[in-house]
């Protein structure tokens, strides 16, 4: 196994179990390491401290292990059982049939995503390592679930774009039959694709905030920007919302939000679906306001040089979206992007809230539920943030 050496007192963050090796930390190498290889991370002087996944570019391992081991069978059937426990502490089963198994580092698995749809596994590796793993990690998921999994599907050719996996498209690693497409969600119903859905195909993080819109929602008027599938939307109509407007700039995302919508209620809802950008919409659709509002956008800054545009935009939105909600109406703001911290986050809706000119209060600051967790040595894993601000 190859043997990286890291340059004297480089060692300091992997003492405090923080997951990666930075590029410009490594002082030699002991042997060839190939992209996506399993290699042993030591001291200048030759002290073990982590084994993990190399890769070219900035952060050259992740780790997977402080313990000198094998990346085999074992080691993966373990982990994923390990998760799965988690999971079953966490998720009420019975109302809830959808979660995210394997949560990057905050499952000690860095690169490696795993959601479940009932019995489907859909993965998705972010580093080649993980990648060359899918096989055994698929074995290990079938060995974890038994007769309880019924398809493994390989999502990872749009969050990998190295050279190795252009040539290979997103397939089923095992397939035992036709799987159910839909899922349950605190007892809501959802059809997820995860062939061609974005992400994985559902957004299983606004799972416990989708529910605390739900007990907004009574006869209020409610704006869902960014609605992809119609989560929001479909939880305000549960929850007895007077009417709800949808906006999402896929086609496809409102064909299934509609479809959604009519999974869950049986007479013809008070739901009315826009293909068209969110912007647009709050600036030019007729100007009446809304009680209540989810404004869940893409994340804006998918690396750190994007940051100060990424401030600038969340502040616009929030900004039309104050514009649009009626005197003492509730907007669930968030954001997604991984590079937008709290605090940064918070002073953009500071500054949108400082344009309306009107008191807005904070009532509640989310953040992903509990089948996301954030490894505490890994704080950058805590990406999302929300606030539910009431404005007067
Ligand atoms: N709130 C959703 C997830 C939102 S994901 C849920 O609970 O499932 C972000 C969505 O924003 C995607 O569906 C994407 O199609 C949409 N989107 C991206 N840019 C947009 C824009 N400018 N206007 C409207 N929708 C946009």
């Amino acid at each position: 196994m190859t043997r990286l050496f890291l340059k004297r007192g480089r060692e300091e963050s992997l003492r405090r179990f923080h997951p990666w090796v930075f590029s410009g930390a490594v002082a030699r190498y002991e042997g060839q390491a190939a992209e996506g290889d399993v290699v042993e991370v030591y001291t200048h002087d030759g002290v073990f401290l982590a084994t993990g996944h190399y890769q070219e570019g900035s952060i050259t391992v992740r780790v997977l292990s402080f313990q000198q081991c094998a990346v085999d069978a074992a080691f993966w059937e373990a982990a994923l059982r390990k998760a799965r426990v988690l999971r079953k502490a966490v998720i009420s089963t019975g109302d809830t049939t959808a979660y995210r198994l394997a949560h990057g580092e905050g499952d000690n698995l860095p690169g490696l995503i795993i959601d479940l749809y009932g019995s489907t596994a859909v993965l998705q590796a972010h580093t080649i390592g993980m990648f060359r793993a899918r096989h055994a990690i698929a074995d290990a998921l079938r060995t974890v679930y038994g007769t309880q999994l019924a398809a493994v599907y390989d999502k990872s050719a749009a969050t990998l774009t190295s050279k190795e996996n252009e040539a290979i498209p997103d397939s089923y690693l095992y397939r035992a039959g036709e799987s159910g497409k839909v899922i349950s969600e605190n007892g809501y119903r959802f059809a997820v694709d995860w062939e061609k859905g974005q992400k994985t195909g559902f957004f299983l993080d606004q799972r416990d905030n989708r529910r605390l819109l739900s007990q907004y929602a009574k006869g209020r008027s409610v704006l869902n920007l960014f609605c992809y599938t119609g989560g929001f939307s479909v939880y305000a109509l549960g929850g007895g919302a007077a009417r709800v407007h949808s906006v999402d700039s896929s086609q496809r995302a409102i064909d299934l939000a509609n479809e959604n919508v009519s999974l869950n209620f049986l007479r013809a809802a008070p739901h009315e679906a826009f293909a068209t950008d969110a912007f647009d919409f709050l600036y030019n659709s007729d100007n009446h306001t809304y009680d209540l509002m989810a404004l869940d956008p893409p994340a804006f800054a998918k690396h750190k040089g994007a940051l100060r545009n990424a401030l600038q935009a969340y502040k616009r939105l929030n900004a039309a979206a104050f514009s649009r909600i009626a005197p003492g109406g509730i907007v669930f703001t968030f954001s997604c992007s991984q590079v937008v911290n709290k605090v940064d986050f918070r002073n953009a809706v500071f500054s949108a809230a400082a344009i309306s000119g009107r008191p807005v209060r904070i009532l509640h600051q989310l953040t992903q539920p509990a089948d996301h967790p954030i490894n505490i040595y890994h704080p950058e894993g805590e990406y999302l943030k929300g606030l539910v601000l009431q404005v007067e």
